[in-house]
């Protein structure tokens, strides 16, 4: 039996694609338009358990590990959802870990499984103030590493934290944040040392701090269920206790949750590619063309045929890494990998499946339309598709 189809995966499945039906579906619409999700839909995902999916008990989640948290993205998007509810419901899952980690709790492994170095007098107040609180859908948190200078340089930040008293002085700016609208707190990457210096350390800076401004919604190709912001910091005085772990192991940590962003990632691709071909293979079923089915046609069902190969190997391979990181061997070039292999599929399903929707396929009422330009952020984020490519570069000695 596959690890994916074990008992308790097809139950966790079910519960994934039975809230999609209830509470997304009759929805997903107007949250696009609205250009968010609502807060209560957090309540709603986390008194069912899928909020805390991947993060351990003691700190207020489910439990499960990564790959219970792939069956769940995997199923939001097969159910009908899309990689944008994902982005908007999920953001905890990048905005966490890194306190989940250096507060020491395990997640078999996966989400939060390394400690990141020596820990910070708040660590364990932060599990308090910003982790349960979040898991349990009171909260919204939200990741800022990008800057406005550049994202895939994560050494080259340059949003500084300077040391004053048990306070640290926060100045820069933040771009393309997600749920930085909706966040209460965010998880931010500064520069303890001069601008560009590499020395990083993670602050959680609470929304209603002085000099943190929210700036303009930003709007996008896809993902629109999901709000984006860019964020401003003016001498924000930030506590010395919301710091996670020691100063300047802050690149380490980013570093080290970027495997779970990214098969997070990859999973959303091959899934969105699943959705995809099913969407394509319901229409080419209905559709008929000079008195025929377009499905009766050898050259449409070939083409049906190679989209399904695409998502699959990359569903297969997916899997594969993701249980290898769950069992904590070091795989940085096979997540790579994946999420490029991943996206890859995505990216060819999408157009093939738009293509195949005809006219019906170019508008707004096409499922299909969303999730093609919901795709294409999948080889940007986390990790662009040439980053990837250096990274599995590096990985084979070159
Ligand atoms: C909708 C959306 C949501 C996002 N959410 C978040 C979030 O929540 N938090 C967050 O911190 N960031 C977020 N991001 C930012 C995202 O992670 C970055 O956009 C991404 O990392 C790329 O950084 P960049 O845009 O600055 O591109 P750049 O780094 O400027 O790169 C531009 C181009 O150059 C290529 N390139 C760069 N360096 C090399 C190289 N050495 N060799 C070859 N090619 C190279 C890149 O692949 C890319 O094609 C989000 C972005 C979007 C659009």
């Amino acid at each position: 039996m596959s690890i994916a189809n074990t008992p308790e995966r097809r139950q966790l499945r079910e519960l994934t694609r039975a809230f999609v039906t209830r509470e997304v579906l009759p929805h997903l619409d107007d949250w696009e338009r609205a250009g968010e999700v609502p807060r209560a839909l957090h309540a709603t995902a986390a008194k069912l358990g899928l909020l805390g999916i991947g993060f351990p008990e003691s700190v207020g989640g489910s439990g499960g590990d990564l790959l219970d948290s792939i069956i769940v993205t995997e199923e939001l998007i097969r159910a009908g959802g899309s990689s944008g509810l994902v982005a908007a419901l999920f953001t905890h899952g990048i905005a966490l870990p890194h306190m989940v980690a250096a507060a020491g709790a395990r997640t078999g492994g996966s989400l939060g499984g390394r400690l990141t170095g020596a820990s910070s007098p708040g660590d364990d107040s932060l599990i308090e103030r910003y982790v349960r609180p979040t898991l349990a859908g009171t909260m919204i948190g939200a990741l800022a590493i990008t800057e406005p200078d550049g994202g895939s340089d994560v050494a080259a930040i340059r949003t500084t934290a300077i040391r004053d008293g048990d306070h640290y002085v926060v100045n820069g700016s933040k771009t393309y944040i997600t749920s930085g609208h909706r966040a209460d707190f965010v998880t931010t990457a500064v520069c303890t040392d001069f601008p560009g210096s590499g020395e990083l350390t993670l602050l959680v800076i609470d929304k209603d701090s002085p000099g943190f401004t929210v700036g303009r919604r930003l709007e996008k190709l896809g993902w629109h269920c999901s709000d984006t912001a860019e964020l401003s910091f003016v001498d924000v005085r930030v506590p010395v206790t919301n710091r996670i772990g020691a100063e300047n192991t802050g690149f380490l940590a980013i570093m080290q949750h970027f495997a779970a962003e990214r098969l997070s990632l990859a999973t959303q691709a091959y899934a969105t590619a699943q959705r995809c071909v099913e969407l394509a293979v319901r229409w080419c079923r209905d559709r008929e063309t000079f008195g025929r089915p377009l499905v009766g046609r050898q050259v449409v069902r070939h083409r049906l045929a190679e989209m399904h190969t695409r998502a699959e190997a990359a569903r297969s391979y997916v899997h594969e890494v993701a249980a290898r990181v769950a069992a904590g061997e070091p795989v940085v070039t096979e997540v790579a990998m994946a999420k490029n292999v991943a996206v890859a599929a995505c990216d060819h399903v999408v157009d093939q499946a738009l293509q195949l929707h005809g006219g019906f396929g170019y508008l707004r009422d096409a499922e299909v339309e969303r999730h093609y330009r919901d795709a294409r952020i999948l080889g940007i984020g986390g990790g662009t598709t040439e980053i990837m490519n250096e990274i599995i570069a590096k990985g084979m000695g070159l």
